[in-house]
This record gives C-alpha cells, structure tokens and sequence, in this order.
C-alpha cells in the first residue's frame, strides 16, 4: 500500500512566472526510503512543503497516508514529521525546552526530548540556549523535533547537510533505524552519498521535473561501464588495462594476462549515483538548477 501517491503535481508560487514542480507523479511505498535526489533550486524542499500543506494550492492528484492531501487537517500533523531544510527553533530556549514546548503541541503520544537528543548526539548540549547552537547541532535538533510523536511518515530536507562525519553517520543511522521500525521516509538531498547510502528508491529531479524512479543499484548497474580493470606488473614493469565486462571468459588478452602477469589489483569499475545522475539528467548535482521554462 502507498504512503504517499503524487500524480501530476504541479506548483507554482505566487511570484514565480513557471512552475517551481511541474507534473511530479511518484508513489512511496510503506516502510520505504524515498529520495529526492536533484541539485539546488530543482524543487525539493517545494516538493516537501506541499507534501507537509505548507504550500496550497498545488495542481495534480495528491494522497498521503489514505486521504487526499487536501481533506487533511490539523490531525496530519499528529501523523507525520518534519525536519525543515532551515530549521525554525526558538532561539532563546534550550534545546530540551524547544522539544518541550513542541511536545506540547500534540495531543497523542509522544517520546521524551532527553531520548531525542541522546539519538542525534545533544544530550551534552540539552540545557544550551539554541542560539549557542551550530548549524548542522539545529539541524539535529530538527530531526529530534520531527520525531517527537513517533510518525508513520517523516519528511526529512537536507538532513545531513552541513554535518560532520560522525553526526552524519549518526543521522544516517538513525534513519535506517526509522525504517527497520517500519517506518517511511520522504528524503530529499543534494548529496549522492547520502541518496546511495539510504534510499530504497530515488527520484531524480532537475528544473522541477523528475527524470527517473529507481533504485541507486539498478540506476548504477544500468549505467555503469561494465569494465574490469586490471593492475599488473609483467617483464620487470608495471601496467593497466580494462576488459569489457561481457565475454570476459572468452577475451583472449585478458586471460593471456591472467596467465602471465602478476596482478595487483582486480576491480569492476561502477558507476557512482553521481556519474548516473549527470548521465540520466545532464545536469550535475553541484549545480543550480532552477524552474524551466515551458515551450
Ligand atoms: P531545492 O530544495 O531543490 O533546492 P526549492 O524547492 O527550494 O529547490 O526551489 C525550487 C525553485 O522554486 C527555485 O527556482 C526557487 O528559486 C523557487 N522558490 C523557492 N521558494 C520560493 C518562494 N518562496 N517564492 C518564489 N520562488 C521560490
Ligand atoms: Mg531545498
């Protein structure tokens, strides 16, 4: 059954003379990682914030968890996390105080703030004013934040940006700890690493469009150079060659080399998201990629 089911969303903001997303169709499935994986300005956080009705009046067919996003209404929001791209934290309170007094707000269960924080590494930093916090600490406080009343679905934008390697390891943990529990994750970034390393499916999305669904291994298996490359040293001096992967049993050089030099490395060389999205999309994902134009 699908969490989420987006057919033809469209959304254009009151300013914008194009489409921020135009024509978005996708399905998530339960317990899934979803990505959306697209450089900035191609529509991600958009995307999210109309999946979250932050932004109305979208075109398109949409329905989360069953209903459709417009009949929603505020009990959607005892239902679903959210972290923002920008977190938005009262400054002026403690880390536990901002979680306390979001707590608050929900009418249904929720999970202690001294839990959260122990997860996204703030328990030391519990009782610091916010404004003390660094960015990637306020991003990890938004992901405590999103997981206060322990949702079946969370949206999550950007967040590992700004991260070290340790706290984004934790983070990354944290959200496949999310899925072992069953739950499903909307997911949007710029970092290929991130989208390969926890997504059960990706939607590449460029100038608010998604190109292609899939998931990061059949995207790089489809994509990539089905080579294997090959170090050697052979008469006294060292040397390297690749051999198509396909009939590699029958390719007389490669087993002549086999035979008679001394290997030193043996590797099949892949593709990495990165390489497939530029491929797929010719765009790269360091690069702004604002609405396109329609012709
Ligand atoms: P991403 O999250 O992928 O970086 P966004 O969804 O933030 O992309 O932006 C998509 C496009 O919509 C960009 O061209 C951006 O300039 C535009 N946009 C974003 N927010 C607004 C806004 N509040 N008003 C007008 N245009 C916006
Ligand atoms: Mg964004």
């Amino acid at each position: 059954m699908s969490v989420v089911d987006a057919d033809g969303l469209t959304f254009t903001y009151a300013s914008g003379t194009s489409p921020a997303v135009r024509d978005l169709s996708f399905r998530i499935d339960r317990g899934e990682i979803f990505g959306f994986l697209g450089p900035s300005g191609a529509g991600k956080s958009t995307t999210q914030k109309v999946l979250i009705g932050l932004l109305r009046g979208y075109r398109g067919a949409v329905s989360v968890l069953g209903r459709d996003l417009a009949a929603w209404g505020a009990d959607y929001y005892e239902r679903i996390g959210v972290s923002f791209e920008l977190p938005n934290h009262y400054l002026r309170l403690t880390g536990a105080e901002n979680l306390g007094y979001f707590r608050a707000l929900y009418r249904g269960e929720t999970r202690r703030p001294e839990a959260l924080l122990e997860m996204v590494g703030l328990a030391d930093d519990a009782a610091r004013l916010v404004s003390e916090y660094s960015k990637g600490m306020k991003t990890r406080l938004g992901v405590a934040r999103a997981l206060l009343n322990d949702p079946q679905l969370i949206f999550l934008d950007e967040p590992t940006v700004g991260l070290d390697p340790v706290n984004g390891r934790r983070i990354r943990d944290l959200i496949r700890e999310m899925k072992q529990a069953g739950r499903t994750v909307f997911l949007t970034t710029h970092d290929m690493t991130v989208a390969d390393d926890l997504c059960d499916r990706v939607a590449f999305i460029v100038g608010g469009e998604i190109r292609v669904v899939e998931s990061p291994r059949t995207l790089k298996l489809a994509h990539g150079a089905r080579t294997v490359a090959v170090e050697y040293d052979l008469d006294g001096a060292s040397g390297r060659r690749e051999f198509p992967l396909d009939g590699l049993g029958d390719d007389a050089d490669f087993l002549t080399l086999l035979r008679t030099a001394t290997l030193r490395t043996l590797h099949t060389q892949e593709a990495t998201l990165e390489d497939v999205f530029l491929r797929v999309t010719g765009h790269r994902l360091d690069q702004e990629s604002g609405p396109q134009n329609s012709t």
